[in-house]
């Protein structure tokens, strides 16, 4: 099926602005997902410009290398979907350098959301160290609420979430609805494989963190990536703790 033949329910005309009619929205879910599930990430970006225009968002870590791959291929294409990430003030230099190394290369400014206290605010009001003593609450300051403010007066949440990269992403869809933050969120490498990623990124020459060649597959926080044990790239991030996800996608 092509892009042609989505069903088009009134909602990819969206002013700038005007309130997203969530009930619109979520009725379509079904269909679009069975037309967008063949697809590949490249016509699935397509599409999300043409609905959303420039309420269109990727987020981007610049900690693993999927976000890189929509990176290119929004560029490639030149789609006018903005780039931003959060930053918690505990990233790898290697991710800040990645960053800076994809504004030269792609010739963007990803905007950057930082948590809303310093790390010296935190410690003096809530907790010092607090990825040591509660990680959830942690992640909830330092990346959801950036986030929610990143997300605000969008549409749509375009993220690297592929179904291959944890048991609690195996069933992602394509096009879903966050509650949490009240948004339309689109994952177009869903379907994808790491393989398919690197391959991808060995093609294309796509720039990545060079953290990746030593051991560490998914980044986050420098206080809470670990190199894995082999098996699962994401039993690096939170060792000692059963977390599993920041809750940005769960
Ligand atoms: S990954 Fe760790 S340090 Fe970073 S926000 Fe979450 S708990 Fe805090």
């Amino acid at each position: 099926m092509t892009t042609a033949a989505l069903p088009r329910p009134n909602l990819h005309r969206l002013a700038p602005g005007e309130p997203v009619n969530t009930n619109l929205l979520r009725e379509h879910l079904d269909p679009f997902n069975l037309a967008l599930e063949p697809l590949g990430p490249a016509e699935i970006l397509r599409w999300a410009a043409r609905t959303f225009g420039s309420r269109a968002a990727l987020s981007c870590s610049f900690g693993g290398p999927s976000g890189m791959v929509l990176i290119d291929l929004i560029a490639a294409q030149s789609l006018p979907i903005d780039v931003y990430s959060i930053d918690t003030g505990l990233l790898f230099p290697e991710t800040h350098d990645l960053a800076r190394e994809v504004e030269r290369r792609y010739g963007i400014q990803p905007r950057r959301f930082f948590a809303d206290l310093s790390l010296a605010e935190h410690a003096a009001t809530i907790e010092d160290k607090p990825w040591q003593v509660d990680p959830d609450a942690c992640c909830a300051r330092r990346k959801l609420e950036p986030n929610r403010r990143a997300l605000a007066g969008r549409a749509t949440w375009i993220s690297g979430v592929r179904r291959d990269q944890s048991p609690s992403r195996a069933d992602t869809p394509i096009l879903s609805w966050s509650d949490k933050f009240n948004i339309f969120k689109l994952a177009p490498l869903a379907r994808w494989t790491g393989d398919e990623v690197w391959d991808h990124i060995r093609e294309h020459d796509v720039p990545y963190n060079r953290l990746h060649d030593q051991g560490m597959p998914s980044l986050g926080c420098t206080v809470c990536t670990a190199i894995p044990d082999g098996i699962d790239p994401r039993s690096g991030r939170w060792p000692g703790f059963t977390k599993t996800e920041c809750g940005l996608h769960i």
